[in-house]
Parts: structure tokens; sequence; C-alpha cells
């Protein structure tokens, strides 16, 4: 992040522009809804700028800018459009000690004015680097739709309640309360009677809050999928959002943990799966802490928690302790890598069956039904097979598979870096080897990468010719 965003007190402070065309007109719209005092420098300047100054929303001098001008002044903005022109100005505020802004300069700019949504004293500033204005537009424009133009009402009338609303507990108790407010009752009120009718519906809303019940802690098992943030679900995303407490797993993507309440506590819980060396009794006895506390807490798995996630340990612990809990499912890497390679899991005469089976479990390399997964045409997906792969082909072909297999391993599905590695039961050792893959990967027996699979970028589509 290069530019910091900040919001600056500009009340009483002084402001000073230097230009009389369209560039000043934009920024001074902008700056006219502050409470900064404004003055303009421009011998020529657009009717407008003339009748603001007229109305005494601005102090117009009709001359150049001058060394001492901005002297005070928080900020400077060389608007005139002339490069020699701006420059002067940006040396002059400078001088005098203000920031300073060329107007479509980024780079001799010291702050850049983002996009801004105005809900005062709701305010949404966007900011893109100067690397893609397009976005910051699009996504000032989504915003716009999204936020009800009665928000920045509601706010002022809440922000006059706050006191009265610490009769409420700290905490989740106060947030469903204004969560209430501004989604719920509020907007219905504002719909039926205003900002009146908004005002006189907070007591009334309070009162009903005092008397709800003290909150309960709760567990919900929350599934993150495979690292693509938009493959959680709603119900993921909202347990996100409310939650008190987020114990998650090392594999869970950091974008993901992103979503998570700002104020939420996270805390990493040991390994993922099936690894001896998790401390299970650890995770458990710090999931009936917090939800024994009040707190609602998100056990956050990454792919689904009921595949290699220990769930079932968790859930014992958590319902001996008389905690509320839930399961939210989530996509499995599995899925996610199906995908990666554009091939379904089952297939009508193919295979009517697909397996997940474990690399290692907890006492080593796992043994499973080789003469069945030997068979042509049968379909597994191995998690956690990244060091097994000689042994799970050794067993195989001891069983008598076709050394022909084909076997495809998938690495960080659905993420960024994801990739595709194309190869045999055969080959598999060596190619896995040769590629060494360090994120999560999965691998596939029976199937292949379907070649033309418009979604690989093109590394894996060298990776398959
Ligand atoms: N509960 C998880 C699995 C946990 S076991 C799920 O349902 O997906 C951890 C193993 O899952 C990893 O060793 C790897 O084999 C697999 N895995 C998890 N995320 C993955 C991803 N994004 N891409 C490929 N494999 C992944």
């Amino acid at each position: 992040m290069q530019h910091f965003p900040i919001f600056l007190d500009l009340a009483g402070r002084r402001v000073v522009l230097s230009g009389g065309g369209d560039a000043a007109l934009a920024k001074l719209r902008l700056l006219m809804k502050t409470q900064a005092g404004l003055t303009v420098f421009a011998p020529a300047p657009a009717p407008e700028i003339a009748a603001w100054a007229e109305a005494g929303r601005l102090l117009l001098h009709r001359r150049e800018m001058a060394p001492g001008d901005a002297l005070c002044a928080a900020l400077v903005y060389a608007a005139d459009e002339d490069a020699e022109k701006d420059a002067r100005t940006a040396a002059i505020g400078r001088a005098d000690g203000a920031l300073v802004n060329i107007v479509d300069n980024l780079a001799d700019s010291q702050f850049i004015t983002p996009a801004i949504v105005d809900r005062d004293p709701v305010t949404v500033a966007i900011g893109t680097e100067g690397a893609a204005p397009v976005l910051a537009r699009a996504i000032k424009s989504e915003l716009e739709a999204r936020l009800p133009a009665t928000l920045g009402t509601l706010a002022r009338i809440g922000k006059a309640f706050r006191k009265a609303v610490e009769a409420l507990p700290a905490g989740r108790r106060r947030r469903d309360f204004w969560a209430d407010y501004y989604f719920t009752e509020g907007p219905r009120a504002m719909d039926a009677g205003g900002a009146a009718a908004a005002k006189a519906r907070l007591p009334e809303l309070l009162d009903k809050h005092a008397r709800a019940e003290a909150d309960t802690g709760h567990v919900a098992f929350v599934g993150a999928g495979p690292g693509d943030p938009e493959l959680l679900t709603l119900k993921a995303r909202k347990a996100l959002d409310s939650a008190d407490v987020v114990i998650h797993d090392r594999l869970v993507a950091p974008e993901i943990l992103e979503l998570a309440r700002r104020e939420a506590t996270l805390i990493e819980a040991g390994k993922t799966g099936y690894g001896p060396s998790t401390a299970q009794a650890d995770i458990n006895a710090l999931l009936v802490a917090h939800a024994g506390g009040g707190a609602q807490v998100v056990r956050l798995k990454g792919g689904d928690p009921g595949v290699f996630g220990r769930l079932d340990e968790e859930v014992e612990a958590v319902r001996a302790a008389g905690l509320g809990w839930h399961v939210v499912p989530g996509i499995t890497a599995a899925s996610a890598s199906a995908a990666a390679i554009g091939r379904s899991l089952t297939r009508r005469g193919r295979n009517a069956d697909v397996r997940l089976i474990t690399g290692h479990d907890m006492t080593g390399f796992a043994d499973h039904d080789w003469r069945t997964l030997a068979r042509p045409g049968a379909v597994a997906a191995v998690y956690m097979g990244k060091t097994s792969a000689r042994f799970i082909q050794g067993r195989l072909l001891m069983h008598g598979a076709d050394r022909a297999t084909p076997v495809s391993v998938v690495e960080n599905a659905s993420r960024a870096d994801q990739r595709v590695i194309a190869t045999t039961l055969e080959r598999l050792p060596a190619d896995l080897s040769a590629a060494r893959p360090e994120g999560p990967a999965l691998t596939f027996l029976g199937l292949e990468p379907r070649a033309a699979c418009a979604a690989l970028p093109e590394v894996q589509a060298e990776e398959l010719a």
C-alpha cells in the first residue's frame, strides 16, 4: 500500500486551490462538502466559481498564486491543468508546509483524492493508487446503488443515541441492537415516517433488546472451501460476519480470514487433518473455553469440515460441555480439484463410486483396499498424498494396476497459484518430486486433466502438453 487512507479533519482549516477550469470545479464540488475554509486563485475563474465566491462559500483571488499564499494551509490543490503552472503551485504549497496534490499527476502528488461515496457521516473512500480508475468508478457506482440514501440520516440519529445504548452490556448485545436499528427497524421506520419516526423508534428498540435473553455461547463448524473466497457459502460468510472468535486451520487462506468481523479474535489452531502432532485436546479445550464464556465461535476448517477434518472429535467435546453447535458444509478439495481439471468425479460406465482417501494416517502411510483401487476405471482422490506417492504407486502396481493409469495432481486448487501436474501411475513419484508442490495438493488416481480445459492458465497447459 503506497497510499495510506485516513480521514482528515478539515473543520476550520485552510485549503488552497489554484485553477479556474473543469479540474478546479470538480475538486471544489468535493471540497465544499467539508467545513474547510477554501481559497481559490484564478485570474479567469469559471462562472460557477465566481458565483460560489459571491455566495460566500469560498474566497476568490483573481490572480496567480504567489509565495506565501498557502501559509497555514492543510492542503493545496494544483488544478490549472498546465504542467508548468501546476509545478509552480506545488512548489509554493510545499514551501508553505502544506500537503500538495497535482490533479492528474500521481507521481508528483503527496496525496490523492479517492472516489467517494457520501452518506455523511458514513463516508466510503475508494482508491486504486491510480492503477485502475475504471475499477474505482465501478465500485463507487455499485456502492451508491447498494447503500440506501437514508443511511447518513440513520447514522446521525444513531450517533446521538450511543450513550443510551451503553445500558446494554458491551459486545454482542450492543452489536445486535445496532444491527437491528441500521438494517431492519431503522430503515423501516424511515420509510414509514421519516427521520422523526426513526428517532422515536430507538428507545422502544433499546427496551426490546434490554429484555432479550443473555448470551449463550455457540460453535459453528464452518467449511472454508479450498481457498477462493468466492467459493465460500453464504452461510459461511454470515457466520464469519458475526463471529466473536474464529479458530482456524493453518490451511485457511488469508483472504478468507479477512472476511471475519473486524473485532473478532483470530486464533490459528494446529495443523490440518490427520496429522498425529495436532494437539486435538488443546483445540477442543479452546472451543469449550470460548463458547463456554458466551462467545459465538466459528471453527473454520479448510474445504469441508467433515472430510479429514476431525470434525467428530470436536463436535463431541462441544456437545459434552452442553454447548450449542451446528455444521456449515464447504467445498472439499476433491470437488475443487475436479473442477480444476475439468473432469467429473463419477461417470457412467467408468466409475460408479469415488473414494476419498488419505495418504497417511496417525500411524504412517495409510492402508486401503488396494485391489479395488487398482481396477481399471477406479477413481480416488488422495488427500495429504504428497509424501506417500511412491508407497501408493507400489501398492497399486502390486495389486495389478495398469502402469499407464492416468494420475493428476492439483496444487492450490481454486487459488491464484493453482497448478496441475498431469502424469501416470508409473511416473507419479518422479513427476511429483520434479514439480515439488509446496502448497496443499490433491492427487487423483484414474483421472487425467481435460487437455482443452479453458480455465487452466498457460503454464498448466504447457505441463499438460
Ligand atoms: N477438510 C479438507 C481437507 C483437509 S486435509 C477438505 O475438505 O478439503 C488437507 C489436505 O486437503 C491437503 O493435504 C490436500 O491434500 C487437500 N487440500 C486442501 N485444500 C486444497 C487445495 N486448495 N488444493 C489441493 N488440495 C487441497
